[in-house]
């Protein structure tokens, strides 16, 4: 096996023994493979060893690879900011958006999703935290973006996402995923039909789990460590 396929099997153990530990069922958590900074060859070998879903955070690039694999069944998650002037590339080439904090990039994201297409899967992220990463909506106002989202012809809704700062223990991080449940929770509550909770990530995805996340994204873990942000 490579290391890639020896890693993505760890992972999976890992996320196995994280549903038993808070008595979920195995299988209840998909694993998004986050390939941000890493070539078509690292994403060919994890997709030979299984792996299907993949997530970036880096528009342009991100489209350079996916026309690169094109060939392959790849489903493909955009979990980087979304600016107005990349809505389109968004639309175009990706089946899931994680990262919705605003009405105005849902609805050019709804405007631009080609007909062919079915409509781009879409999670709203949540600054869980009110951390300095101030990407994402307040819980305060997640609810009500949400419903407003769900309207959106070529939009389908399907949960939030969120990315904490790194909490001091498992408790405590555990803690702030929960805390994003309880919006998810309160977005099903309006009568919202989703499904996702896209929260954990290589250093707290068992926290995450534990927390109730159903789709982990996980760089690091499976691709090894990548050049620091200031070249990144
Ligand atoms: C990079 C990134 C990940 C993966 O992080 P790792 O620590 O490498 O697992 C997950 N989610 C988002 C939004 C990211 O930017």
């Amino acid at each position: 096996m490579t290391m890639i396929a020896d890693n993505l099997h760890a992972v999976a153990q890992r996320i196995a023994q994280a549903c038993t530990q808070s008595g979920r069922p195995a299988g209840s958590v998909r694993l998004l493979a986050v390939s941000k900074t890493f070539g078509p060859d690292a994403v060919q070998q994890a997709f030979d060893a299984g792996q299907r879903a993949f997530g970036e955070n880096y528009i342009q690039e991100a489209v350079d690879k996916i026309t690169a694999l094109s060939a392959l069944a790849i489903e493909w998650h955009c979990i980087g900011p979304i600016q107005s002037n990349k809505t389109r590339l968004v639309a175009e080439h990706f089946q899931w958006a994680h990262t919705v904090d605003r009405l105005k990039i849902a609805q050019r994201l709804s405007d631009q999703r080609p007909p062919h297409l079915p409509p781009l899967q879409v999670c709203i992220q949540v600054n869980v935290d009110g951390g300095p990463n101030k990407s994402g909506v307040t819980p305060q106002d997640a609810v009500a973006l949400a419903l407003e989202v769900a309207q959106l012809p070529r939009l389908q809704l399907r949960g939030i996402m969120c990315i904490p700062e790194p909490a001091p223990d498992f408790v405590a991080a555990r803690a702030v995923f929960m805390s994003a449940k309880a919006v998810f929770d309160a977005m099903v509550a309006q009568g919202l039909p989703l499904d996702t909770l896209s929260m954990g990530m290589s250093g707290d995805l068992d926290a995450a789990v534990a927390g109730g996340s159903t789709m982990v994204r996980v760089g690091s873990a499976i691709f090894g460590a990548r050049p620091t942000p200031a070249s990144a």
